[in-house]
Order: structure tokens, then sequence, then C-alpha cells
């Protein structure tokens, strides 16, 4: 990642944003580039870095104060040198929950906000599922990690009756306060607590089963139901089943992203689908009935008018894919593909010379067709 993109632009806000836009800008970016949720933007890594180091650098006032007034520069020079590019994205992920970090309370799951009870982050994961599917609607079984209270402790972090202290290393502010020197003067930069991480507050006797975090790291599967109709990139919402929340908090919710697989039969316009059926060049002429399969694997007999031309489109009404709102159902349209043969046995090309003949003589009103006047002009018989 070596990118120099200019931070506001990075996070698509105005130079006069305020600290919510800028985190709103960059919560919506950081969902959007998830690894879970990108896993085919093999660009999505970098620009997930990008928009990490832009959110570190622009929600604190004073590195944003050194950028806006001396730029990248300014900011290298006053000691600061945000780098992502040896980090897993997942790495900086857990940076939001391991608390501390410069995105701590970016979910809602420490750090910055003390006190009050803080909703759990959202989390997002892919459901892949065949076109088939939804075409009909299905559900989809999602597995994924999701930070849980520790039931032994009930979240606190103390073993039960056991009582919780303020934190004598913060004095119950959570935060710790350092002072530096720069070419710019004096920068003062407040981080989480390393001890009570932010909390304010520490176990005496921190709980056997989470080691003193409240939280435990659980596995849940839960069952999505995929409506009919359901376009690749769409995403559901299930609430309430992202990550728990903080002091009494309500958990976030999960988006689940859904890739529709493609599907090698079918091309997808909006609701309609684009299907073709091969018809040989005689019988394009002379007209017949095709079988079509449609998306849900039924057949359909399609009339094939006689003198239908190549690539002409025949229309199959309400066989295309349900409408996501509504009860409308798009269309399956038809290419004809005309197949000229490429070999032909010695009766075929006599019979296909015959016709050629009749069809020259009658299209051209000339006494001898085309293929007699050609084979006249290079000597044969
Ligand atoms: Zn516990
Ligand atoms: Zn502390």
């Amino acid at each position: 990642m070596s990118s120099t993109r200019d931070y506001y632009e990075v996070l698509g806000v105005s130079r006069d944003a305020d600290d919510a836009a800028i985190k709103k800008a960059f919560r919506r970016l950081a969902r959007e580039l998830h690894p879970d949720v990108n896993r085919h933007d093999p660009d999505a890594e970098d620009k997930f870095k990008e928009a990490a180091e832009a959110y570190e650098v622009l929600s604190d006032s004073e590195r944003r104060a050194t950028y806006d007034r001396y730029g990248r520069e300014g900011l290298r020079s006053g000691g600061y040198a945000p780098n992502f590019e040896g980090f897993d994205v997942s790495d900086i992920f857990q940076a939001f929950f391991g608390g501390g970090g410069p995105f701590a309370d970016l979910f809602g799951m420490s750090g910055a906000s003390r006190g009050g009870a803080v909703q759990g982050g959202d989390v997002a994961v892919t459901a892949e599922i065949e076109l088939a599917d939804a075409a009909r609607g299905t559900s989809a079984e999602v597995s994924y990690e999701a930070v849980a209270l520790c039931e032994h402790c009930h979240g606190n972090g103390a073993e039960p009756g056991t009582p919780i202290e303020t934190c004598s290393r913060c004095q119950g502010t959570g935060q710790l306060r350092a002072v530096s020197r720069t070419p710019f003067g004096q920068v003062m930069r407040t981080t989480a607590c390393d001890v009570c991480h932010g909390d304010g507050r520490v176990a005496r006797d921190p709980c056997k089963v989470c080691r003193g975090r409240g939280r435990r790291v659980e596995r849940p599967r839960v069952k999505v139901d995929v409506p009919a109709g359901i376009a690749d990139g769409q995403r559901i919402r299930i609430s309430g089943r992202g990550h728990a929340g903080d002091r009494g908090g309500p958990p976030g919710d999960l988006y689940v992203l859904i890739h529709v697989r493609d599907d090698p039969r079918f091309v997808r316009d909006g609701d309609d689908l684009v299907t073709a059926v091969d018809v040989s060049a005689p019988l394009a002429a002379l007209g017949t009935v095709v079988d079509v399969e449609t998306v849900t694997e039924e057949r359909v007999e399609v009339e094939i008018p006689a003198g239908t031309q190549p690539h002409e489109t025949l229309v199959i009404r309400g066989a295309g894919m349900p409408s996501l709102r509504g009860r409308r159902h798009g269309d399956l349209r038809v290419v004809v593909n005309v197949v000229v043969p490429r070999h032909l046995g010695r009766e075929q090309r006599e019979l296909f010379e015959q016709l050629a003949d009749s069809m020259s003589a009658h299209n051209l009103r000339t006494e001898e067709g085309v293929f007699g006047k050609l084979r006249r002009a290079f000597g044969g018989h």
C-alpha cells in the first residue's frame, strides 16, 4: 500500500466534516471492505488499510490539525507514521475488540465511551447461493465468529462474588495521556488504559473462564431466509445477531451478503434472464419447436417460427426471476443461435447444392444459379 490519496477523499467526507460524520463514513467503509464480505475483491484489503489509516488520523483532533496544515509530511515529522502494511486485515479488526487500539470504540466494544451502555458491533458474512435458489427462495446457513458475553461472569470479568475495583493505573478514567514533544510543539496523545482496557474498573479476582475479559469468541450458526428474487451483492440484516454489547448494551446486527453464483445457462438482466438455444439452419428456415430449460429446471416448448434469423430473440413471459418486491416475474429471453453445419456428408452436400441452386435461381432470377456460375468460373464440370 503506497497510496497518497487525500484522507478526506479516502473516507469520502468534506474537509469540515465533524467527528460523527468521519466515524460514520469509516464504519460504512469498514463494513463494505471487511475481508469476509469482500473475498472476491482483490483490492479490498488495501482499500481497507487505506481507510483505516485515514480514520486513524482524522479521528484524532491533534493529528487531524497537523494533517490539515502540513499534510502527511507534517505527520511524519511529528513522529506519527501510520503503517498497516504488515498487518493482516483481520488483526486490524481484532483491534476493534481488543481494547486500546485506535479503533477501540468504533464497533462499540470498549474504550472511549465509558460509562453508558454501548451497542455491540455488527458482523458481516457472505453466503453463496445458486441462481436457481435465488429464483425459488432458499435458506442459507452461515457461521461466523462473534464476541459473546462470558456466561460465568456475565460479562463483568470478575469471579462471581468478588469485588470490582476502580483501576489504579488510570484512576478510573479508562484513559492514559502521554505528552510528546514534536517540531510543532507539545502533542497530547490519549490511549485506552492498558490495565482496564478503557473500562476504568478492574476485577480483583479475574474470571477464571474468560481470564477477566468478560467476553469470549463464539462461533454461532444462523439460518437465513433468502427471499426469492434476491440479486448478487444484496444484504440481509439479521437484528441482534452481531457482537455482544458492552455494559448492558444491546448486541449488534448480522449482515449477510448474498453472493449468487454464475449459472452457465443464463445471464441475468434485472428480473429478466437470457438464454440461448441452438437451432440448425434448415430448421430455422422451416420452423420448429424446441425445448428450453428454465432456471427452475422446468422445460418449456418454444415455437421457432419459419424464417427465424440468427440471434433473433423470443420471449417467454414470466419465466425469468421473481421480483423481490411484488408478484410479477421477469421474462426469459431466448436467443436463437442458428447453427450452420461445418462439415457435410456427400448426400448433405448434394442437398445443400440443390438448395443453393434453387434459392439463387429464385432470388437472383438468372438463368443459372450462382453456384453454376462459380463452377464454370473455376473450370469445374
Ligand atoms: Zn468470565
Ligand atoms: Zn485503567
